[in-house]
């Protein structure tokens, strides 16, 4: 059964927030499309979400439920809502009102004018700390200067995808995901819509510094390989270093002057020392994420499903689009 839109939403520990996110959804949906559906995407939580997601379910057949088996992370229920998401088009948000629903008219105008990707842009960002704030800032930013692909600044993964785009986005089985990244990379028309981030409707972040830290990462090294490239340029910097302070040194030695070497040798076989590991981690970063894609588990795995049937993710074989 076809329908003009989906809204796929990812809940992680979101049961103050579930009730008000489905009458928010369901206020602004019935006057912006003919028909829609919500997926809602159960990340393996530990409090009352499943349980709230199976009775809207059960008396709102426009419902659909999807739980996994553990916690895969955000990103792996933005993948499983699209695998089960049915629409024209589909949004994608989160749970928490951040991304606030009266946006969608504007995504879905978008959508109608021949867009295939809106994305919102977050204006202005409520209730946030200031770590975050300049974290974030930062981190888009140098994204934007060192990835091949045009990641736009200041973007989460708030978005309207057309139905060609999901199918497209369907074929990427990479187990690190970056969403914002990888819709970026599929290309087709995309465009930004202007928005006012809320802050959180209620409850604490449940993105430690941790899932920060790895989402950044993940949004990295998929997109760059800089770092990578930064060994070699340590290394040609550090050897025609050292090569001078040796050409130096042997001068000084003709001339006759005594030898200071001692601190320059501990100080400088420090640092050496100190560049080596860093180089040599940032190798295993990329080599710890290539030894994830080979050995091609599935990306996630469903526990149970209400109003949908379960689709796996076959990470081998491509969706057919
Ligand atoms: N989320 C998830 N799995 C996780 C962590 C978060 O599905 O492991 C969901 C969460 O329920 C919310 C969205 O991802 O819908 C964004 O999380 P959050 O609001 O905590 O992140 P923040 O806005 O603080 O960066
Ligand atoms: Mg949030």
């Amino acid at each position: 059964m076809s329908v003009e839109l989906s809204v796929v939403v990812p809940v992680y520990n979101e049961e103050e927030s579930v009730p008000e996110l489905y009458r928010r959804l369901t206020d602004v949906l019935a006057g912006t499309v003919a028909s829609y559906e919500l997926v809602l995407v159960d990340d393996g939580s530990h409090d009352r979400s499943w349980g709230l997601i199976k009775e809207l379910a059960a008396k709102d057949l426009r419902v659909k439920g999807v739980s996994f088996s553990r916690n895969f992370g955000h990103q792996m229920a933005f993948t499983a809502g699209l695998d089960h998401a049915d629409g024209d088009a589909v949004v994608i948000m989160d749970a928490d009102l951040q991304d606030p629903p009266e946006l969608i008219p504007d995504l879905v105008a978008r959508w109608r004018e021949g867009y295939d990707v809106a994305y919102a842009v977050r204006a202005k960002r409520e209730g946030e700390t200031v770590f975050k704030l300049v974290t974030a800032a930062t981190f888009y930013r140098v994204l934007q200067r060192i990835t091949n692909v045009n990641i736009p600044v200041d973007t989460g993964d708030f978005r309207l995808m057309s139905r060609k785009a999901v199918a497209a986005f369907r074929r990427l089985g990479e187990h690190h995901r970056f969403t914002r990244g990888m819709v970026s990379w599929l290309g087709f028309r995309q465009i930004g819509v202007p928005y006012h981030r809320a802050s959180r409707h209620a409850g604490e972040s449940k993105y430690p510094l941790r899932k920060m830290l790895r989402l950044a990462s993940d949004g990295l090294t998929s997109f760059s390989y800089l770092p990578l490239q930064i060994a070699s340029w340590l290394g040609g910097a550090v050897s025609g270093l050292a090569s001078v302070a040796l050409a130096v040194e042997l001068i000084r030695k003709a001339t006759g002057s005594p030898l200071a070497w001692s601190w320059v040798a501990v100080t400088g076989l420090a640092l050496l020392g100190g560049l080596q590991l860093l180089a040599l981690g940032l190798v295993g970063e990329y080599l710890g994420r290539v030894f994830d894609e080979v050995r091609g588990r599935p990306l996630y795995l469903v526990q149970e499903t209400v109003g949908t049937t379960a689709t796996p993710h076959d990470a081998t074989k491509p969706v057919a689009s």
